[in-house]
């Protein structure tokens, strides 16, 4: 198993506007040399959450960070205008949320932070407080 101790949130830097669909984002990050979509999870506007690499495969999504960690995208992220925005839907939340509290079953140590959390990372990535707002998630509870 690899050890995972960050859970990296990111936006796919879309317009609010903008349909990018999961094949898109594929085809995004194979022209980037990519061999599939550099993100574990990939969460659409609808809220489906789409598994683009199995969490045993390192990613692609934060430099010095890949090895040990979980990356997760949700689409959107810049206002019609082009500029950071908390672009979340609803679906979207509530699927982070689930996800999130489903990982921190399987890695209870890893923390969540935002990609632009991480040093030297000068983008707005994932355009809202991550860190914050995930600091108190708890486990999801198994059913025994
Ligand atoms: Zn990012």
């Amino acid at each position: 198993m690899r050890r995972i101790d960050l859970i990296i949130i990111h936006c796919s830097a879309t317009k609010v506007t903008q349909d990018f669909s999961p094949e898109d984002l594929e085809a995004c990050h194979k022209g980037r040399g990519y061999k599939t979509t550099g993100y574990h999870y990939y969460i659409t506007k609808d809220g489906q959450l789409h598994q683009c690499r199995p969490e045993e495969m390192i990613g692609a999504h934060a430099r010095r960070y890949n090895a040990h960690s979980i990356g997760i995208c949700y689409e959107g992220g810049l206002d019609a205008n082009g500029g950071s925005a908390d672009t979340r839907t609803p679906a979207q939340k509530r699927a982070l949320i689930a996800l999130l509290r489903a990982l921190k079953v399987d890695y209870p140590d890893a923390r969540i932070l935002g990609h632009r959390d991480l040093p030297w990372v000068k983008k707005d990535c994932p355009c809202f407080d991550a860190r914050a707002e995930y600091l108190t998630l708890t486990p999801l509870k198994l059913e025994q």
